[in-house]
């Protein structure tokens, strides 16, 4: 594992610009996704927590940095992994808004409360979960701070390899 550094502009260029290989699990592309690649929240907007939770969205979406890829390597790992995620994630989701609403219509002291939190527990693990089948987090990648760059924190050497055959021809 090796963290992947690939400019912007590059993964901004698609098809035939990135090696056709999954940069995450370094298998063959199976397909090309187009994805917007996004930049975390910087740490100093997280004081913006305290001023309530939508001027801080407010915040963080605007100093997000985003790429476009038109052709992300996907490979079938990723599909695999997805489809798991979103089998687990979804239903889980389903199962939480049942118990909620569950809980709401029994009225009753001692299993509404009960119904409604198990509600709230599941909606809450389905959607990290389901989130993390999310095609962006799937690729792992990030956008740096600075919009410059595109990050894969936990990248494939064989990705890295195929990278670099490509800039230094044999
Ligand atoms: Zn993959």
């Amino acid at each position: 594992m090796s963290v992947i550094t690939l400019p912007s502009a590059q993964v901004a260029a698609g098809a035939g610009h990135l090696p056709p290989v999954c940069p995450r699990h370094g298998e063959p592309a199976t397909e090309h996704r187009s994805v917007k690649l996004i930049s975390r929240p910087p740490a100093w907007a997280a004081i913006f927590i305290l001023g309530g939770g939508i001027l801080y969205l407010i915040v963080a979406l605007a100093v997000r940095k985003t790429v476009k890829a038109p052709a992300w390597p996907w490979c079938a790992t990723c599909t695999a992994q997805r489809k798991k995620l979103l089998a687990i994630g979804l239903p889980l989701l389903a199962v939480g808004v049942l118990c909620f609403i569950g809980g709401i219509a029994a009225n009753s002291d001692s299993t509404s409360p009960l119904l409604i939190l198990l509600g709230i527990v599941a909606l809450l693990a389905g959607t990290i979960v389901a989130g993390r089948g999310g095609q962006v987090p799937m690729t792992g990648a990030v956008v740096s701070g600075d919009g410059q760059y595109v990050e894969v924190k936990k990248g494939s050497d064989r990705f890295l390899m195929a990278l670099n055959r490509g800039r230094t021809p044999v």
